[in-house]
């Protein structure tokens, strides 16, 4: 069992760090919030006083962050991570941030001796709490052997994407294709209901069909055909707008940076960008089907 320092206890780090725990890892973490320290201390961990104090010491350190400029403070910083964790750590992060930030990260890492994996997760915050998170890691086949019982205890599925980067690119490229995917099954459904189809023959029909796709088959956005889908709980997420819009951001921006050709990225990232605006930043992502249907989203 490993001496683990975490840092970010939010929805998603406060039940991986207790996970961690509940595995027999020795967890020694901080966070800005004191609720957050104060839960990870009912979990059975230890409350750190600051970044130095959760790196001094641990074998591993796991980071779980909102965005890539948080990363680099925590790493980077004065008496960050880099500064205090002892030579040879394995460094997670399990964030998600920028493909850029990820491989500048990794490099800084290697060349002050640590060994750095970076492994953003899907699941969301239920998935946390249970364990059965979906980690895609970047780095070194090495690097991922050793983070294996600290990453199987947080999570069902465990995936080594490539070297240091992949994880990110991995993340955005699967979110890329649900955000675009969940508005083409939610502008389907308000066209359906302008041509007077009932959404669930949509629903009986596509799944048989062409059409078919997890946004409409599993997470339907529209109340009745998909029972545990959002929809039918007023678009309580779930999976919130905001984090949809974030992830699109990331996916298009490096997706300027690297040349890559696009259709619709821009589109998507445009669409989510208008729910928040609208206010429905904190609602389930699907609820763009409700926003098409109402005439709040598109023309
Ligand atoms: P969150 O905002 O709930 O948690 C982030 C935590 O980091 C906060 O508690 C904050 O106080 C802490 N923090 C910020 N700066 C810090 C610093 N310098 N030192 C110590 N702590 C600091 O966010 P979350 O929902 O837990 O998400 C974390 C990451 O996971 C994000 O990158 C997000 O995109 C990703 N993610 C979230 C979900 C989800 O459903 N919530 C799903 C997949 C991935």
């Amino acid at each position: 069992m490993a001496a683990v320092g975490f840092i970010g206890l939010g929805n998603m780090g406060g039940p991986m760090a207790a996970n961690l725990v509940r595995a027999g890892h020795s967890v020694r973490g901080f966070d800005l919030a004191d609720a957050a320290l104060t839960a990870l201390a009912t979990a059975g961990g230890s409350k750190a006083t600051s970044v130095a104090d959760a790196a001094d010491g641990a074998e591993i350190v796991v980071t779980m962050l909102p965005a890539g400029r948080h990363v680099r403070e925590v790493l980077t910083g004065a008496d960050g991570v880099f500064a205090r964790a002892a030579p040879g750590a394995l460094l997670i992060d399990c964030s998600t941030i920028d493909v850029s930030t990820a491989r500048d990260m990794a490099g800084q890492a290697e060349a002050r001796g640590f060994v750095m994996l970076d492994a953003p997760v899907s699941g969301g915050v239920s998935g946390a709490a249970a364990g059965t998170l979906t980690f895609m890691v970047g780095g070194t086949e090495a690097a991922f052997g050793r983070a294996q019982p600290v990453l199987s205890a947080m999570g069902k599925t465990v995936v080594l994407a490539g070297d240091a980067g992949s994880g990110q690119a991995a993340k955005v490229c699967n979110n890329l294709i649900l955000g675009i995917s969940m508005l083409a099954v939610s502008e389907a459904f308000a066209l359906a209901d302008k041509l007077g189809l009932s959404a669930q023959a949509l629903f009986d029909i596509s799944k048989a069909s062409s059409g078919q796709c997890w946004a409409l088959t599993s997470y339907c956005p529209v109340p009745g055909p998909v029972p545990a889908s959002p929809a039918n709980r007023d678009y309580q997420a779930g999976f919130a707008t905001a984090l949809m819009l974030k992830d699109l951001t990331l996916a298009t921006e490096a997706a300027t940076a690297s040349a890559a050709a696009g259709v619709l990225g821009e589109h998507a990232r445009a669409a989510y960008a208008r729910l928040a605006e609208l206010g429905m930043g904190d609602k389930d992502f699907s609820v763009a089907a409700r926003a098409l249907l109402q005439g709040q989203l598109g023309r």
